[in-house]
């Protein structure tokens, strides 16, 4: 699906007889609502939030979908008064949410016009200062295109909403051109995979190695990872097997209205739990930095020349911190209490023992043999981590769940 936030002309639509004046008497007689689509929790297998899709129903009960008229509003800039006046309806439906299920975090659009003026950011802030919203409960998120066309103003008020604590997802990934420098710039917290590209992964070897090198990428940038267009099983476990937090598609639910929604979220059905993807996730993180560390001083070495400045920084603190260490201490827990996690406990800890022990070294003037020496310890050590880690796949715990995947009859809506 084309990212229709970008769309700035409206012949298509135009031409199915939306016209602005018909929407704008729709939002003024209260005709748009929201549909409510889940987004799953590949590690937890429990629902974690949804998005909020914008319906147009008519009073005689058809339905008008975005595409059909988001194009108009973009074109008009008459967007930024429903994505306005959407707040209010936002909120009430977040309170209802939430009543059934605390922690559910509510996701809606923006366009890129809502940043061309101060409107949208203003009634939002307006929301949190008056204690109706709190920005942990939501999520705003802007498709790619959008975020890549990167005008000062959209850019700053993303940072302005990052400083108020709202994630942002930057939605769409994939379908357009976003480089890593572009990503590692904008204050995104997490990227939502592009419907087509998540669609074609079986399809074409290519998008699914697209796929698995994107969910590398936002990891290694600490992005949060949800894939969309989840249309059916095998796409669910291969994409959680590649490391991919969240996940929303027709395979989990349609889109749906409020009441609907709420009565799935309060069903506790759930879906495949797993720590595998991020168990490979933690492995590559570990050889990766392994190998900076070797590379740095093994490099000093060559040269005969000690550690730049910034690389004795760098390497001071990976010698007490690394990635792997925040996923055990974090996200890992879950598998405390495992035999293995605990094995992969200690054998981190003198892991970080050694590096240090090199770091050490690196200050010192040390023989080729002195540093081969240690690089072979540090080898060893991590040869242990990776057969540690490589157990945990095994051991991933099983919990019980009600009803795995149960079809929540009822939903049949876009
Ligand atoms: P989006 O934000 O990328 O939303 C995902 C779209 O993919 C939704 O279409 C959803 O129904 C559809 N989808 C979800 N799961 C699957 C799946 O498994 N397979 C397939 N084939 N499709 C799936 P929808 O609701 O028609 O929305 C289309 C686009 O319209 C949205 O794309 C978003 O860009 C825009 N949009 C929707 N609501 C709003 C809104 O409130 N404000 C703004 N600015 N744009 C909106
Ligand atoms: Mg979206
Ligand atoms: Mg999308």
């Amino acid at each position: 699906m084309p990212p229709a936030q970008v769309v700035l002309s409206a012949p298509r639509d135009a031409a199915k007889g939306v016209t602005l004046q018909a929407i704008r008497q729709a939002l003024q007689r209260g005709e748009f609502i929201y549909y409510y689509q889940p987004k799953v929790s590949m590690v937890s297998g429990r629902i974690a939030g949804a998005e909020a899709l914008l319906r147009w129903r008519r009073p005689d009960g058809s339905m008008v979908y975005p595409n059909e008229f988001i194009p108009v509003v973009e074109s008009t800039g008459f967007i930024t008064e429903i994505t306005i006046r959407m707040l209010e309806r936002l909120v009430v439906d977040i309170a209802r949410i939430r009543s059934v299920e605390t922690g559910l975090v509510v996701s809606f659009n923006a366009s890129a016009r809502d940043f061309e003026d101060r409107r949208f950011v203003t009634a939002l802030f307006r929301l949190f200062d008056s204690g109706r919203l709190a920005s942990e409960e939501i999520e705003v998120e802007v498709t790619e295109s959008a975020a890549l066309a990167g005008k000062a103003e959209l850019v700053e008020q993303l940072l302005q909403l990052r400083n108020r604590r709202v994630a942002l997802a930057m939605d769409d990934f994939g379908a357009g051109y976003a480089s890593i420098d572009a990503l590692s710039c904008l204050p995104f917290t997490s990227l939502k995979l592009d419907n087509g590209v998540v669609r074609r992964m079986h399809a074409s070897e290519k998008d699914a190695w697209i796929v698995n090198s994107n969910i590398r990428m936002a990891h290694t940038l600490g992005f949060d990872v949800v894939a969309e267009g989840v249309e059916t099983e095998i796409t669910y476990r291969e994409l959680q097997q590649a490391g991919c937090s969240h996940a929303q598609g027709y395979w989990i639910a349609r889109p749906m209205p409020l009441e609907d929604f709420l009565a799935f979220a309060a069903s506790g059905q759930s879906w495949p739990d797993g720590e595998i993807g991020l168990i490979h996730m933690a492995i590559l993180d570990h050889l990766e930095w392994r190998k900076f560390l070797i590379n740095k001083l093994v490099l000093s070495r060559q040269l005969h020349l000690p550690l730049s400045k910034e690389d004795a920084r760098r390497c001071q603190l990976a010698a007490t911190d690394c990635r792997l260490g925040r996923w055990y201490d974090g996200p890992g827990r879950r598998l405390a209490g495992t035999a293995e996690y605990t094995e992969l406990g200690k054998a981190h800890t003198a892991l970080h023992a050694c590096a240090k022990h090199m770091f050490e070294l690196s200050k010192a003037r040390t023989t080729p043999e002195q540093l081969g020496s240690a690089i072979r310890e540090l080898s060893e050590h991590s040869v242990s981590i990776v057969a540690r880690l490589q157990a945990l796949e095994q051991v991933t715990p099983r919990r019980p769940r009600a009803n795995a995947k149960a079809s929540f009859s009822g939903v049949k809506n876009r």
